[in-house]
């Protein structure tokens, strides 16, 4: 008797592009036991999920979210980044209390499940981050997060702004605390925000706390013209030359759009094994622009997707982000820039290689841990057949996800979060949301 049993899906395992096949994935303590090519009968287990006229693969990564900013859903739009941050995120961020920062992480996390999402890098606010944690402990997402860092830099609002030593102290109680819990299904990144908000020592002292602990660093990079133009006048030099300088490039350390790199700084990524997370959807509507992803991977640059934040998306679903990322490099590549198995490789495997993750996750293989996400195929838009790849990436959405299982645990059945009651988070969110909007304004 085997604790669980995905029974009659088309299998997607994402070990190669390219493959599928009916079969039955065998899960037990947590991991995939096996996988059984063709579909048997009977199997022995406490409990089977359904997966006929679905597809079976594995649950998606996303490199770059905020989950603590999804209580400004809806209330950022039509702004560039320098703006959106000064005007609108920040003094939300500074507005928060830890039942905001909770609501927003249950919202956040919930959404991502409920999407298929089941790996996240994630990116804290200045205060309360143990809140977090705890939400994706209990609602049983895998994610990598940490506190951001903050203590310079123009519109910086004072509630947000931490004395350096203060900030990385936090920073290191928090990693104590989370690293490894939930049996490994939490880790702590140290998250300086980005160059301008930044001093050189408070980056210095992120890198040397991350290092010293073998904890994964992430920050923004390249995002916006108007950022990097004010790194160059700032510091005179390029946005990757003085991340360098500091010692933020590297195979630990995740960036955050890559959006504007010139050659230089596209080689030196590639030279130091720096990941780089492509979120399309926050960069079209921040006005941001399209990162150069086939001239990245080109240069053998670990890529993964990302969906950032609520307020600049204004969605967390990796099926949005994948659509967008096989659409949209056509522009410069012509229509065969990146295929749908690439992407989808891109939301999977090699996401979780960006995260170094990929002998945890990212493929369906026995001895992997058993994180799953079971895709219908009822709606018009996968109609009527087509392979795997490119009905995911071009046809489908978060809503036909149906199941999903992490470490062996399903976390949504028939589309529904089981962790904790959907109308309760939603109620939570709203109240959040305008108990924060109250502090906003007065
Ligand atoms: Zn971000």
């Amino acid at each position: 008797m085997i604790d669980l049993v995905i029974q009659g899906g088309t299998v997607v395992p994402m070990v190669t592009n390219g493959e599928y096949f009916s079969g039955d994935v065998l899960i037990d303590g947590g991991k995939i036991l096996e996988i059984r090519r063709h579909q048997t009968d009977e199997i022995p287990a406490r409990q089977t999920i359904d997966a006929s006229e679905a597809l079976v693969v594995p649950g998606f990564v996303q490199c770059h979210v905020h989950v603590v900013q999804s209580l400004l859903r809806h209330q950022a739009d039509g702004l560039e980044l320098l703006d959106w941050l000064q005007t609108r995120t920040w003094p939300y961020e500074a507005a928060l209390d830890g039942d905001g920062v909770q609501a927003a992480a249950e919202l956040g996390i919930a959404e991502l499940l409920c999407g298929g999402t089941t790996t996240v890098m994630d990116f804290g606010t200045t205060h309360n981050h143990d809140r977090v944690f705890r939400v994706a402990e209990e609602l049983g997402i895998r994610m990598i997060s940490g506190k951001t860092h903050m203590d310079d830099g123009e519109g910086l609002p004072p509630a947000l702004a931490e004395d350096r030593h203060d900030s990385v102290a936090e920073a290191a109680d928090l990693g104590r605390r989370w690293h490894g819990a939930a049996d490994g299904r939490l880790q702590y990144a140290v998250a300086p925000r980005f160059a301008l908000s930044c001093t050189k020592g408070l980056l210095e002292d992120c890198v040397a706390l991350a290092r010293s602990n073998g904890w994964l660093l992430q920050t923004h990079a390249s995002e916006s013209i108007g950022e990097i133009e004010e790194v160059r006048r700032r510091f005179n030099r390029t946005n990757i030359d003085y991340l360098h300088s500091v010692g933020l490039t590297g195979s630990d350390v995740v960036l955050a759009h890559g959006v504007h790199l010139n050659d230089e700084e596209k080689q030196r990524l590639a030279k130091t094994g720096t990941r780089i997370c492509h979120c399309p959807g926050a960069n079209l509507k921040l006005a941001s622009g399209i990162a150069d992803v086939p001239g990245l991977l080109d240069l053998g640059i670990s890529v993964g997707l990302g969906a950032d934040g609520a307020p600049c998306n204004n969605r967390l679903s990796i099926f949005h982000e994948m659509a967008l990322a096989g659409s949209l490099h056509t522009l410069r590549h012509g229509p065969t820039a990146l295929d749908a198995w690439s992407i989808l490789a891109m939301a999977t495997r090699e996401g979780a290689r960006a995260l170094h993750l990929e002998d945890t996750v990212g493929t369906l293989e026995p001895g992997k841990a058993a994180d799953i996400t079971v895709v219908g195929l009822d709606a018009w838009s996968l109609q009527p057949d087509g392979n795997p790849a490119s009905r995911l990436v071009f046809g489908a959405t978060a809503g036909d996800v149906r199941h999903v299982v992490v470490d062996g645990s399903p976390v949504v059945k028939d589309g529904i979060i089981l962790t904790r009651s959907g109308h309760t988070i939603k109620e939570h969110a709203r109240e959040a949301w305008h108990a924060t909007r109250h502090r906003m304004e007065t």
